[in-house]
């Protein structure tokens, strides 16, 4: 599933390509997304796209007529910008045609990803509105997860993972900032100590950086094709080795299911 920090390579790949630039067209081969990708989106046509960003996993482009075209990758999707006469591949379900000969390409086999116009701001609509904070900005800190964590008996990997407390920390990037803080994944919420926090808001904040300096170097489309996260798998610390070695103390890394995710951590060196 692409994580926030593919969504962000994506958005830095493509944004110099859509920006400023009008669309010559919109061609919808498949409409069947998450939600229907209605015929609003046709609206973009001989407009200049004003601006590209991101909240959370959604990508969104704002149009000259103020209108957002706001897309999500879903469980597969992912975007490329390819040359018009590339074939069509079996995915490929919604393109914007660019200046030059250029095609910005929705490819997603699992149809979870979404395409949708939005006219008012992006940040009053119901998707993005009870998002929590972006975890590389200065609203996301320990004291943040500190105070919203008082009195919660839920494990702290599963409050960390809830994007109404911080949108983009999804299960690869919990284990492993976990285990960098030295924090037991099933420890109550409400429990960790302020400074524990504060390892815990410097361990995300370094391992979804690594992560996207990572896939702004090794992805090419700005995307990748095989599935894998953008983040080199022998850099991982715990996650997806289970019975290998820690490789802090040297005792056999755990495998937990918490949340109905896979939880890979310590036992020795996470309290
Ligand atoms: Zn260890």
């Amino acid at each position: 599933m692409p994580e926030l920090p593919e969504v962000e390579t994506t958005l830095r790949g493509i944004a110099p390509h859509w920006v400023g630039q009008r669309v010559e067209d919109v061609i919808v081969r498949e409409p069947r997304l998450r939600w229907p990708v209605t015929h609003a989106l046709t609206e973009i046509k001989g407009q200049r796209c004003v601006s590209a960003s991101r909240r959370g996993k959604y990508l969104l482009f704002l149009m000259e007529s103020g209108a957002t075209v706001m897309m999500h990758l879903g469980m597969s999707g992912s975007l490329r910008v390819v040359p018009v006469s590339t074939p069509w591949r079996k995915h490929d379900h919604v393109a914007i045609t660019l200046p030059e000969g250029q095609q910005l390409r929705l490819h997603d086999p699992r149809r979870f990803g979404a395409v949708l116009m939005i006219d008012g701001p992006p940040e009053e609509h119901a998707l993005l509105c009870e998002l929590g904070p972006e975890p590389l900005s200065d609203a996301f800190s320990a004291q943040h997860l500190f105070d919203s964590s008082r009195g919660k008996a839920a494990a702290v990997k599963t409050f960390i993972m809830d994007s109404h407390q911080v949108v983009g920390v999804g299960n690869i990037y919990a284990c492993e900032s976990l285990f960098m803080a030295g924090i037991h994944p099933e420890k109550p919420a409400g429990k960790v100590t302020l400074p524990r926090y504060a390892k815990l808001h410097a361990a995300i904040c370094e391992v979804l950086s690594a992560s996207i300096e990572m896939g702004g170097t090794t992805l090419r489309d700005f995307v990748r094709d095989t599935g894998e996260p953008g983040y080199f798998k022998q850099s991982l610390r715990v996650y997806d080795r289970e019975g290998e070695p820690c490789r802090q103390c040297s005792s056999l890394v755990k495998r937990k299911v918490l949340g109905q995710r896979s939880t890979f951590y310590c036992g020795k060196c996470q309290r």
